[in-house]
C-alpha cells in the first residue's frame, strides 16, 4: 500500500496585523541603528510586549475591578489610602512619569474594598496620560462608584520628559489634585486630608 502522500503545507504563523514590532524595527533604523545587530534583534517584539502592558489600562474597566467589592456601612469618617505607587507614560513624549497617589473619600453609605483603590489607580496609570487628567479620572471614578460625600486625590510625580530632556530639571516634581464634593467645598476636610497624607511638597 502506498503511503498517502498528502502534501501538508506548513503555513507561516498568521501575521498579527496589529503588531507594532515592525514599526519599532523601522524606528530603530531611522534612529541610525542596525535593527539586525544581536542586541536589537528581538527588541521590536520586546517593545511591543512592554507597551501592551504599559497601556493595559485601556482594556480594564471599573465594573470588573470592583467586582461587587462595594459595601454598605455606617461609617462616616474619612477613608485614606496613601502612597499608592504608580508608573505611567506621558502622552506627549511616551516617556514615563511616576510617583505616588493619595486617595481619600468621605463615605455616605458605601465604601470600596481598600485593595481596589490601587487597582483603579493602575487602570488609569497604564494608559497614555497627562498627570492632571489621571488625577481627575481617579477621583471621578470613585465618586461615580460609591457616591460619597466627597473625594480627594493628590498625585505627586516626576516626569522623565522633564528630567532627561528639555529643561533637564532632575529633581523637579509636579503635583496635581482633584477635590470633589466636600473636599472642594470645605477647607477643614481638605486640610484633614492633607495632614493625613503628611504632604511635604516634593519630598518624595
Ligand atoms: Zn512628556
Amino acid at each position: 500500500m502506498k503511503a498517502n502522500k498528502a502534501v501538508v503545507k506548513v503555513m507561516p504563523p498568521k501575521q498579527v496585523d496589529d503588531s507594532i514590532a515592525p514599526l519599532v524595527h523601522e524606528m530603530l533604523a531611522k534612529l541610525g541603528e542596525d535593527p539586525a545587530r544581536e542586541g536589537l534583534a528581538r527588541t521590536p517584539e520586546r517593545v511591543d510586549k512592554a507597551l501592551r502592558f504599559l497601556t493595559s489600562g485601556y482594556r480594564m474597566n471599573v465594573e470588573t475591578i470592583l467586582n461587587g467589592a462595594l459595601y454598605e456601612v455606617k461609617y462616616d469618617e474619612m477613608v485614606v489610602v496613601k502612597d499608592i505607587e504608580f508608573f505611567s507614560l506621558c502622552e506627549h513624549h511616551l516617556l514615563p512619569f511616576f510617583g505616588k497617589v493619595h486617595v481619600a473619600y468621605l463615605p455616605k453609605s458605601r465604601v470600596i474594598g481598600l485593595s481596589k483603590i490601587p487597582r483603579i489607580v493602575d487602570m488609569f496609570a497604564r494608559r497614555l496620560q497627562i498627570q492632571e487628567r489621571m488625577t481627575q479620572d481617579i477621583a471621578r471614578t470613585i465618586q461615580e462608584a460609591i457616591d460619597p460625600v466627597g473625594v480627594g486625590v493628590i498625585c505627586e510625580a516626576r516626569h522623565f520628559c522633564m528630567m532627561m530632556r528639555g529643561v533637564e530639571k532632575q529633581h523637579s516634581g509636579a503635583m496635581t489634585s482633584a477635590m470633589l464634593g466636600i473636599f472642594r467645598d470645605r477647607k477643614k476636610t481638605r486640610d484633614e486630608f492633607l495632614s493625613l497624607v503628611n504632604y511635604r511638597g516634593n519630598g518624595f
